[in-house]
């Protein structure tokens, strides 16, 4: 039977880059891999068409001989196609890892699955919360084993075929006229066994190890923010994806301030003086001391406004303000002085007006504060 053209096999033009052929390559041995299609000897027979068409190819050597002299070119290497599978295997082992994820085995069906997410549970300070910060996480996740290669076989040792399925992962239970394809009790359709389990991971393919990972926790983020890092979760099985890990941020509460959206709330105390005669005071932000301004006449409950001296918005980065709820602290301790100059504001106080009742107001609670 005449040869086919190498191209026209991968479906590539005579143009194509390695990495094209490598990819035409991967589609038609996954298509017609032996373990997909058993005992079918038209796909076995467009396996060994894709194996040797690559394996010209993708030599740089052999694919020039073959350009200029066509399949004569290539008697000259000595290479005359694949004899079978085992030939295509043993010659393409590593590249078969790389496709499935697993090497090739006897029967080997195992599907590819995707490692599980992990979630990690970060505390940080209000302050990281509020500027971001690079934290260091260190937690546990299932890695291939790398004394196996997640093979699970110990090394120099091989799987075998399932004895009671014959490698094929399934059993056939006859009924009647029914044949029943169940999947093999032995091998769980893995169909094969393993006599000598790789002694690190104990067979499993799989090692718990410690990760460290770096990362950003961006300005403005709130408590119980989720972060997700894609693919940081535990590694996949048989070439499955790893999972992803979720960092769920969990913000300390505040000496002096209390959060609500991107403003920050703080209660200030000022003087019965201060208050009624006004003064310019002191008042710790985020952003260091910021002169506020208490205008006369303020009252206990009252708010300022200091402008930008919030938490910046996770998303657009814009600052909100800090709320100053004023606190008058009525004096305790009164030096002699101090209680003949009350006094005196007392009598004079009584001879301007007389007092008149308040309507009782609602029990004041702070408008900011979470319950009682
Ligand atoms: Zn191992
Ligand atoms: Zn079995």
């Amino acid at each position: 039977m005449a040869k086919r053209d190498y191209y026209e096999v991968l479906g590539v033009p005579r143009t194509a880059t390695e990495e094209e052929i490598k990819k035409a390559y991967r589609r038609l041995a996954l298509k017609y891999h032996p373990d997909r299609n058993p005992n079918n000897p038209e796909a076995e027979e467009k396996f060994k068409e894709a194996a040797e068409a690559y394996e010209v190819l993708h030599d740089p050597e052999k694919r020039s001989l073959y350009d200029r002299y066509g399949h004569d070119g290539l008697q000259s290497t000595g290479f005359q196609g694949f004899r079978g599978f085992d030939d295509i295997f043993a010659s393409f082992g590593s590249l078969f890892e790389e496709f499935f994820g697993f090497g090739p085995r006897p029967g080997g069906r195992a599907a590819p699955r995707a490692g599980a997410d992990l979630r990690y549970d970060l505390e940080i300070s209000f302050e990281e919360a509020a500027f971001g910060a690079e934290k260091l996480l260190e937690f546990e996740k299932l890695e291939t084993c790398i004394d196996c290669l997640g093979k699970r076989t110990a090394p120099g040792t091989q799987p075998v075929p399932c004895r009671l399925c014959g490698g094929l992962g399934q059993v056939e239970r006859r009924q009647g006229f029914f044949a029943l394809r169940t999947t093999c009790p032995q091998c769980h359709g893995e169909g094969q066994h393993i006599p000598h389990p790789c002694p690190k991971c104990r067979g499993r393919g799989m090692v718990r190890a410690t990760k460290r990972l770096s990362v950003k926790i961006p300005a403005g983020v709130d408590d119980g923010a989720r972060l997700r890092l894609v693919g940081e979760g535990e590694e996949g099985q048989h070439g499955g994806p790893p999972g992803d890990l979720y960092v769920v941020v969990h913000v300390a509460p505040h000496a002096f301030f209390e959060r609500h959206g991107t403003d920050v709330h703080c209660q200030v105390p000022i003087s019965f003086p201060q208050a009624a005669l006004g003064a310019e005071v002191e008042v710790p932000s985020l952003y260091g001391p910021q002169k506020l301004t208490i205008p006369r006449g303020t009252q206990t409950g009252d708010t300022l406004r200091l402008r930008g001296c919030g938490i910046p918005d996770v998303r657009t980065g814009r600052r909100g303000d800090q709320i100053v709820h004023v606190v008058v602290r009525t004096p305790t301790h009164l030096t002699p002085r101090q209680e003949e100059l009350l006094r005196e504001l007392a009598a004079l106080e009584e001879t301007a007006s007389t007092l008149t009742a308040e309507p009782p107001r609602a029990k004041k609670r702070w408008p900011w504060s979470k319950g009682q």
